[in-house]
């Protein structure tokens, strides 16, 4: 009971929010925010060029720019990397969504 109230009205008629948007279909109802996120796709091969040539730079003895450059890939692959984590769990998060049907307020899935 508690948990299909809705926090804001305090509305019973709280559903799916996933379930929601297939209902409403792609019409002009449908608001923006009440989509899933989209997935981000970022490619890892950039960055780990980068880190390849600071490193091929280091052997070659440009020993400082040969960091800053692996460093720099690091760096960037590291945010790849995080973007990507975030993403996939907003996504995830979504298909856990409720929505209340009396002030279209969504919110997080019981936990
Ligand atoms: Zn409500």
């Amino acid at each position: 009971m508690a948990e299909s109230q809705c926090s804001l009205c305090g509305s019973t008629r709280v559903q799916s929010l996933p379930l929601f948007v297939a209902m409403v279909g792609a019409g002009p109802g449908l608001r923006k925010e009440w989509l899933q996120p989209e997935e981000v796709s970022l490619s890892r091969g950039r960055p780990l060029l980068i880190v390849a040539v600071g490193v091929v730079a280091l052997i070659s003895g440009a020993i400082l720019p040969g960091i800053l450059v692996a460093v720099g890939g690091a760096v960037w692959l590291s945010r790849v990397n995080q973007t990507m984590r975030s993403n996939e769990k907003e996504r995830k998060e979504w298909l856990g969504k409720r929505i209340c049907l009396n002030c279209e307020k969504t919110f997080p899935p019981p936990t």
